[in-house]
């Protein structure tokens, strides 16, 4: 039984912090001229670790699921009430211009002017919503990050 082999039963005690002093500088020792059994802690390293963060989720519970979940409604809502106030500013304003640019009895001036004032307002409308847009893009990507 080479070297290796017998520190092979130790290797996950020591990434567990779990062996005694003499094992666990047995094991530091022999690590630092072991290529072969650098590699191999480094592998358990790594699963462990994957094996941790996939359980990440679980450990969350204590409330925080919670809170996750409680702010999801609010995000969907807010985001269908964007949908819906957009939608039906868009309508008004389309029948509203269309209304005016055919009524016959105000003067071409006016509906320049009106317009312009119109457009005006339609156009910082949507420079606020493409603002909204993007930070509550922001706020998604904020989240994913959990
Ligand atoms: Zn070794």
């Amino acid at each position: 039984m080479n070297a290796c082999e017998q520190l092979s039963d130790l290797l996950s005690g020591y990434l567990d912090e779990e062996l005694t002093q003499g094992d666990y500088q047995k094991v530091d020792v022999h690590l630092r001229d072991c290529p072969a059994c650098q590699k191999t802690i480094d592998e358990m390293r790594l699963f462990r670790n994957a094996v941790a963060s996939s359980q990440k989720p679980e450990k969350l519970a204590d409330g925080q699921w919670e809170k996750i979940v409680n702010d999801l409604p609010g995000k969907a809502s807010a985001g269908t009430g964007w949908v819906f106030l957009i939608a039906g500013v868009l309508t008004l304003a389309g029948l509203g211009i269309w209304e005016f640019a055919v009524a016959d009895d105000i003067l071409i001036g006016v509906k320049i002017g009106v317009g312009a004032v119109g457009f005006g307002v339609l156009l910082l409308f949507v420079s606020v919503l493409r603002q909204r847009l993007i930070s509550w893009r922001t706020d998604k990507y904020k989240d994913v990050k959990y």
